[in-house]
């Protein structure tokens, strides 16, 4: 149709099957469909839209995507969910209980899909007001090189904190159920946003069974792509070789085993088992990737 205005750059804020809610560089939603030739998008990916008289759009082209967070579909295939992140938040608290290589797994997760994960250690106000076990760990993982932050939701503590981790970044929040990962995006996101994204979710029951991401802006900038699905993202399907990458402190010995076929269990000339016994892995750590390891066998 002739009417449609110039080429112009948007981002999917929302889908629901090939009919997609587009933002313009105005910051204007509009309601577009996929242009038939194109593949289905997802939430966060980045295109070129035009918009028609009645303020509604057609996507002529999707730009690639820096990065991908897929999830496997009922059919045990993997999907992409979310485009274009470069944030993924791992919260964890006193309560539940992290399991012991919990954030280690999230972490691998995280690693291997190349968006740069941060730990948030939430509901630090049922903590002593210094030390103990978890900031030990939190500290730990701040000493690997990640961003870590403290919070509370209930005496907003670390809130400007994480506000500061969150501005310029598209991120996620992946977790335990628990955690206080609502109580984080609900005290982060203004009400205007959570209305429009409870909105949606009551437009499209009835048609789709499943619940797609939405993406939210967060007032001091950056956004937000958030969906129950994407909250449970964790381990898929890795190798051993990806789950050792995973782990970020063994990349200066991968490949430097005697054996190139070594298994990091009790070969000689292991060079992590070295690097274990010098202290330069933690032990912890070590531990953690046997763990995961050896649950991919059974
Ligand atoms: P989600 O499953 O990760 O989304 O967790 P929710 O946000 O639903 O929170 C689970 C429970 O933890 C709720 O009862 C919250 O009120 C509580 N909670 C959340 N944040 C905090 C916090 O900072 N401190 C404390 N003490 N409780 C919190
Ligand atoms: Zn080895």
């Amino acid at each position: 149709a002739g009417e449609y205005g110039p080429e112009q750059p948007g981002r999917v804020i929302a889908h629901f099957g090939r009919t997609l809610e587009v933002e313009g560089e105005d910051g204007v939603s509009h309601r577009c469909h996929l242009r038939a030739n194109l593949e289905s998008l997802v939430t966060g990916d980045r295109v070129s839209w035009r918009e028609a008289s009645d303020a509604s759009g057609v996507v002529v082209a999707r730009l690639p995507r820096d990065s991908t967070l897929e999830r496997p579909n009922a059919q045990g295939q993997l999907k992409p969910v979310a485009a274009n992140l470069d944030r993924i938040m791992i919260v964890f608290a006193a309560e539940p209980e992290p399991h012991p290589n919990l954030i280690d797994r999230y972490l691998v997760a995280a690693e291997t899909t190349g968006i740069t994960p941060a730990l948030v250690l939430n509901k630090v106000d049922l903590l002593p007001s210094e030390g103990g076990p978890l900031r030990e760990l939190l500290t730990r993982y701040q000493r690997l090189g990640y961003e870590v932050v403290e919070a509370s939701v209930n005496d907003h503590h670390g809130l400007e904190a994480l506000r500061t981790a969150l501005t310029d970044h598209t991120s996620v929040f992946v977790g335990q159920s628990g955690v206080g990962k609502s109580s984080l995006i609900q005290t982060l996101l203004p009400n205007e946003a959570l209305k429009v994204g409870a909105l949606s979710e009551e437009s499209r029951k009835g048609t789709h069974t499943t619940t797609t991401a939405r993406l939210y802006h967060f007032p001091a900038g950056g956004e937000l792509i958030d969906s129950p699905g994407i909250r449970e993202f964790g381990l898929g399907h890795l190798d051993e070789q990806a789950i050792a990458e995973g782990f970020i402190e063994f990349h200066p010995f991968l490949g430097r085993c005697r054996f190139r076929n070594c298994r990091h269990l009790s070969e000689p000339g292991c060079a992590l088992l070295e690097a274990v016994e010098r202290d330069e892995i933690q032990a912890s750590r070590f531990d953690s990737f046997r763990r995961i390891v050896a649950e991919l066998e059974t």
